[in-house]
């Protein structure tokens, strides 16, 4: 039997339910319950015989309540977070409207916006006369630049395959994200033919180090075909120099691709862009939007310098069934995809970005460093707490000083745990070095001081309560292994 569609109204109300909640410091940004017990409070299994409707609001309610509320504002987590409503509500039709991105047959509205889109990022970047596509995540997007690096430098890998050619390397930092390993496995190219180079302290990929292990790399026979550099690390949230970066590439004719997956919404503030000076001369750039732009996952961007490249890279034969050689198929975005049905990610992303403005979202942006750096200082001022790295940008990366007696990381770890397992802040934690870190997030948009404060008292007293309480298992286990072995020896 078919849903009647009037139930759409009974939706609502758990929309606004769960978006209140986000928005209150009272409530928890998530009602923290292990595997097994959640397991027992949810109707998981799918029977025979469906359910009402009314059964499946049940359901709906008990997901919103369960799930973490990422538009909370003690949600720290991850790179993304906070509400977007007119991106919501494009993300509502894009659903709605059920499409696929492959044709413009299929999504002619849809195709028009995500041009515009395309060519307003490639500007941004200085890539003007270039080309892009949305696509499902950040990880495909750096996959996709390798993959046209790849084929650019030995073009006949993609009729071919796997050709005894020169070993193929990659370059990137220490500080790189993990999807270029990814990258490398997928396309034949090898994890551990991609060489990390060095950062600086503040976790910048050094230019000396770059230029001296693609010599060595030559030196042995080998042939380096890209060069990832990163703006805004995962991490650090630190911004590689790509001016002294792109000199390199181009000297030794290597693909450069910049990962601005988290950092590339900066380009939008007046005050922070110099940290992307040089990204016009990348030959790729990787941009998640639904990171500091606060877009509803997945919204990701591929750009790519030179016209007709992605074409070239990801077509395949045996598409004649879907692309037609008539009308405005010059305009089938999935000519240049290795996606066949793609989600309408651009709705969301043009109707926040008309919405805001690009003056709304330098203010946006500009915002969270600031937030970011009012966070920093007060770690700075504050006796208990230390940075355990410079802040860069959006990411603090901080711990609770201990006594001695403690173990510094594990205590680091059990304070993160113990904030989310009362459900009073969703903050991750990271290594840096050999320590461990409290790693602070601020990519909501709707954030103000009041909130990070709130953030600190919630660490500070929960830290409060655990230095006062605790007792090193560690040490314990010594001492009675110690213990055992006397008695029995
Ligand atoms: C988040 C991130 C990615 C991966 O992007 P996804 O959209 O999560 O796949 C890649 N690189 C950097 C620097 C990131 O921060």
């Amino acid at each position: 039997m078919e849903p009647d569609i009037t139930h759409i109204e009974k939706i609502l109300p758990l929309i606004h339910e769960y978006l209140a909640r986000g928005s209150s410091n009272n409530t928890p940004v998530v009602q923290y319950l292990d595997h097994e017990t959640l397991k027992s409070e949810l109707n998981l299994s799918i029977g025979h015989d469906g359910v009402s409707f009314e059964e499946i609001l049940k359901e709906i309610e008990k997901y919103l309540k369960f799930s973490v509320n990422t538009s909370h504002s003690q949600f720290f987590n991850q790179l993304f977070s906070g509400f977007n409503l007119p991106a919501f509500a494009g993300d509502v039709c894009a659903s709605l409207t059920n499409t696929t991105m492959a044709t413009f047959e299929a999504s002619p509205v849809a195709t028009l916006l995500e041009e515009t889109l395309v060519r307003k990022m490639c500007t941004l970047m200085g890539l003007e006369g270039g080309e892009g596509i949305l696509v499902s995540g950040g990880s495909q997007a750096n996959m996709i630049a390798t993959l046209c690096a790849r084929n650019t430098k030995v073009p006949q890998m993609k009729h071919s395959g796997l050709t005894k050619n020169k070993k193929l390397v990659m370059f990137i930092s220490d500080q790189s994200h993990y999807s270029f390993f990814n990258a490398a496995n997928i396309l034949g190219i090898g994890v551990k033919n991609v060489l990390k180079i060095k950062s600086d302290s503040y976790g910048r990929m050094i230019p000396r180090e770059l230029e001296k292990g693609i010599k060595r790399t030559i030196q042995a026979g080998n042939m380096p075909f890209f060069i990832g550099a990163t703006s805004g690390t995962t991490v650090l949230g630190s911004f590689d120099p790509l001016h002294a970066i792109a000199p390199i590439a181009q000297k030794y004719n290597i693909w450069f691709h910049v990962d601005a997956c988290f950092g590339g919404s900066v380009i939008l503030s007046s005050k922070y862009k110099h940290l992307l000076a040089g990204c016009e001369q990348a030959d790729s750039i990787a941009w998640d939007p639904h990171k500091m732009m606060s877009i509803p996952l997945i919204c990701s961007v591929i750009l790519v310098k030179k016209k007709g490249t992605l074409y070239k890279t990801c077509s395949a034969s045996g598409t004649e069934y879907l692309f037609h050689s008539q009308n405005d198929s010059m305009h089938d975005l999935g000519r240049m995809s290795l996606q066949c049905a793609r989600k309408v990610d651009a709705l969301k992303l043009w109707l926040a970005w008309k919405f805001h403005g690009d003056k709304g979202y330098d203010r946006i942006i500009t915002n969270l460093f600031n937030l970011a750096d009012y966070a920093a200082q007060f770690v700075n001022k504050h006796s208990k707490l230390e940075l355990l790295a410079p802040r860069n940008s959006v990411s603090v990366c901080f711990r609770y000083i201990v006594n001695k007696r403690i173990q510094s990381n594990r205590f680091t770890i059990k304070l993160r745990d113990q904030l989310h397992k009362t459900g009073k802040s969703l903050v991750n934690y990271a290594s840096i070095g050999n320590r461990s870190a409290i790693r602070l997030m601020i990519t909501n948009p709707h954030l103000t001081i009041k909130d990070i404060d709130h953030f600190f008292e919630n660490l500070l007293e929960t830290a409060e309560e655990l230095e006062k309480n605790w007792q090193d298992v560690t040490h314990i286990k010594f001492y009675k292994k110690r213990g055992n072995a006397t008695s029995t020896g």
